[in-house]
């Protein structure tokens, strides 16, 4: 494990000087890296994942396992193509002339990750900055441990460790890796802590990708499939980590009149997944730790909403599970309403005509995502129109930031620059302008003397 920052930097712009990793071969050497000890490593992955998140296995190999998988095969299948320079039309000005955009890669990159997806978010970045032909840091989080550890292990054991490193640790560690100058920073987690990276890199005018987070918003019309929308509701809620996911629905908005119904088909479904008491369900994951238990249970307590619990509520401070809950009525000025949960709450607001929810949603930050449930074609289209947020997803919760052929990213306060597939490749890629002439097409007017005659447009 290497702990110091410049020496780590130094090394890595001496690889990257080299040339070794522009080839496509060194490329698609990594990426089968990453296959062979995703492959060799699942039960030690799914260990580290259950020890430190209690994430289900089911959710482990899904989410982490092969959503690393699917993105490395992607970059092996694509990258002869995304490496290749792409034409530009060119002008009267230049004629004859071609021209291209070449991708060349940045040099070194710093990968700064976060807990709740600790094993696909780390690779996820790492895919797209080689793909590209960079070398990297990846700075796993602290706040999951056992991952880190293990991507430390296997990412020395596996992978061109003169290209790739793995510097572990928390707070210390992070400030002393911003303070070098890096040629992108790719930072997934908090928006408070976005604008410590950013301050940081525009001190060396480093380029940063922000993945933040946000309120996502979901409106549930009552023209839909009530069945099937509680189900990718509860599956984009709880389903992805017990709600510690950056795309999971933050709080729902419906009519007074519909919310009832809305409920009742959530419960149902609730039961049918995790049972009547589900604090004992193998399928949720935990609470990350102690202090987001904490600050997940005042929001719950909290005298604004404490009343307007209409499912759930229970907890387990020892094992640090919160059963699925429900909020109905919540007041937009609670404590819940004005931080993103990122955990199992789910609060209802109530509105009275369906458009009403759009100027709920403008009035806030611009979310990462953002959700919308009806067959109403008009309003799928007003969502579209109105609704500013990094993704949408209509009839459907999360599912977007896993199709790769999207770019996944926010806007405003929920970030800023996007990656996945090809997106990846762009991003910590220059798109290097190439014009191309003979010695042919000389104008004469170009050149001085600028005479009267030479000046008439
Ligand atoms: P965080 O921002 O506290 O920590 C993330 C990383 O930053 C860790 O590696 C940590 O060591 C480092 N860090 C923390 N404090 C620092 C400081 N003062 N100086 C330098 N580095 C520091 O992460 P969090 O708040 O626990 O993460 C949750 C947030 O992340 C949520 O808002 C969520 O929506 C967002 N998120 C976004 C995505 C995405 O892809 N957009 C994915 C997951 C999580």
């Amino acid at each position: 494990m290497v702990v110091d920052a410049a020496v780590a930097v130094a090394e890595l712009r001496a690889t990257f000087a080299s040339g070794k990793t522009k080839s496509y071969e060194w490329r698609v050497s990594q990426f089968k890296a990453i296959l062979k000890l995703t492959n060799e490593h699942e039960k030690d992955i799914i260990e580290a994942l259950r020890s430190d998140l209690n994430k289900p296995e089911y959710e482990a190999l899904l989410y982490e396992i092969c959503g690393v998988k699917k993105s490395a095969k992607l970059a092996l299948k694509e990258l002869r193509r995304w490496m290749t320079p792409e034409k530009a039309k060119t002008s009267l000005i230049t004629f004859p002339s071609s021209a291209e955009l070449v991708s060349e890669p940045l040099g070194v990159i710093l990968v700064i990750s976060t807990w709740n997806y600790p094993f696909l978010l780390s690779f996820e970045a790492i895919i797209g900055a080689i793909a590209a032909g960079n070398t990297v840091v990846l700075k796993p989080s602290e706040i999951a441990p056992a991952t880190s550890s293990l991507l430390s292990k296997l990412i020395g054991e596996y992978m061109d460790s003169s290209a790739l490193k793995v510097v572990e640790g928390a707070v210390p560690e992070t400030t002393a890796l911003l303070e070098q100058k890096w040629d992108k920073i790719i930072y997934t987690g908090s928006e408070k802590v976005g604008r410590i990276v950013a301050a940081a890199a525009a001190k060396h005018l480093t380029p940063v990708i922000l993945e933040l987070g946000g309120k996502c918003p979901v409106i549930v019309d009552t023209k839909i499939n009530l069945e099937v929308a509680a189900r990718r509701l509860i599956s984009g809620k709880w389903g992805c980590n017990s709600g510690q996911t950056c795309v999971s629905p933050d709080y729902i908005l419906t009519t007074k009149e519909f919310a009832p119904k809305l409920v009742d088909a959530l419960v149902w479904e609730l039961e049918k997944f995790y049972g009547k008491e589900p604090l004992k369900s193998p399928d949720l994951s935990r609470i990350v730790n102690s202090s987001h238990f904490n600050r997940l249970t005042k929001l719950m307590d909290n005298e604004k909403v404490s009343g307007k619990i209409v499912h759930g509520g229970q907890r387990d401070k020892t094992t640090l599970k919160i059963a699925p809950t429900i909020l109905l009525d919540v007041p937009e000025d609670s404590l819940i309403m004005n931080e993103e949960i990122f955990g199992p709450l789910f609060p209802i607001i109530t509105v009275d005509k369906i458009e009403d929810s759009f100027n709920v949603i403008n009035a806030r930050e611009k979310p990462l995502a953002a959700y919308l449930f009806t067959n109403d074609k008009t309003l799928q289209e007003e969502f579209v129109e109105s609704v500013s947020a990094g993704g949408l997803s209509i009839n459907e919760t999360t599912l977007h930031s896993a199709t790769l052929t999207l770019p996944f990213g926010g806007v405003g306060e929920s970030g800023m620059g996007s990656y996945h597939g090809k997106y990846s490749f762009d991003a910590f890629s220059h798109k290097k302008p190439v014009l191309r002439r003979s010695f042919v097409g000389e104008v004469a007017a170009r050149y001085p003397p600028y005479t009267p005659k030479k000046q008439r447009f």
